[in-house]
């Protein structure tokens, strides 16, 4: 690789962190990869060239980090021209999912509402808060992971979606996640989980479990969990579906390795 592009990539991918973190007003350690990749074949450095192959790696990590975030970027401009089905006659914007483009974990909802569609952006309504505070409770930041929708255009009246849209649409998300590759998906509610594991299963049937998810026949799996919809969770605020959730997420920190916060 060019060692002047990987550093140009190197100070942009930063650039680009301290501002985002200067524009929230937060501190972030993210839960990236670096780890994972500084971790191969440490036993046989000597520490000057642990040292040296340390930013080697962290270099490498920048570049594909900054690569995955170029074309996740390109695949929200071709998402913005959309005209497959005809939610884009009624859209306001169109919401591509946002989040770390190097995410452990992707969180995959239905579809977006009239908040995202005002303004763009996944989870930001009342359903949105929710879902920050479970990652919170997850012990992560929003910015730690990939947020996104199986339609990226809102269903008028917040209907539920029709087949013929995520048959459309649902190509996007399977692009992101070849991009992100994601460890975990997590499928918020049931359409969600449906789509990907091809089930007509119910929600609470498809939770609690491990599931695999491949992008494509010969795609390596990924581990997908299901739970219920933060907005389901609104509706139904109870202690019982309250707990159901978290241990749904406990199931996915444990199979991060991710330590499990204690809940208040
Ligand atoms: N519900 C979803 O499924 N997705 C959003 O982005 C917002 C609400």
């Amino acid at each position: 690789m060019n060692t002047e592009i990987d550093r140009q990539r190197l100070i942009n991918t930063i650039t680009g962190q301290l501002e985002s973190d200067l524009f929230l007003g937060g501190v972030w350690l993210p839960i990236g990869r670096i780890g994972k990749v500084q971790a191969m074949g440490k036993e046989k450095m000597t520490t000057d060239s642990k040292t040296t192959q340390e930013t080697k790696n962290s270099v490498e990590q920048a570049g594909i980090i900054e690569e995955k975030r170029q074309r996740l970027s390109k695949l929200a401009q071709v998402v913005a021209q959309c005209t497959k089905c005809p939610l884009h006659k009624q859209r306001t914007n169109t919401v591509p999912g946002e989040g770390n483009p190097d995410a452990r974990i992707m969180f995959v909802g239905e579809a977006p509402g009239q908040t995202e569609d005002e303004q763009a952006r996944p989870f930001v309504g009342q359903a949105g808060k929710l879902l920050t505070k479970i990652i919170e409770a997850m012990g992560l930041d929003r910015r730690d992971v990939f947020i996104g929708n199986i339609l990226k255009c809102r269903p008028p009246g917040n209907r539920d979606p029709q087949t013929s849209e995520i048959v459309q649409c649902v190509d996007f998300l399977c692009e992101q996640l070849q991009i992100i590759e994601p460890e975990i998906i997590v499928a918020l509610g049931a359409h969600a989980a449906r789509t990907l594991l091809e089930s007509s299963d119910s929600i609470g049937e498809l939770r609690g479990r491990v599931h695999e998810y491949r992008p494509h026949p010969l795609a390596e799996p990924i581990k997908l969990i299901a739970t219920y919809h933060p907005a389901y969770l609104l509706r139904n605020y109870s202690k019982d579906t309250r707990m159901r959730v978290w241990q749904d997420m406990q199931k996915v920190l444990t199979e991060l390795g991710l330590p499990i916060p204690k809940r208040e």
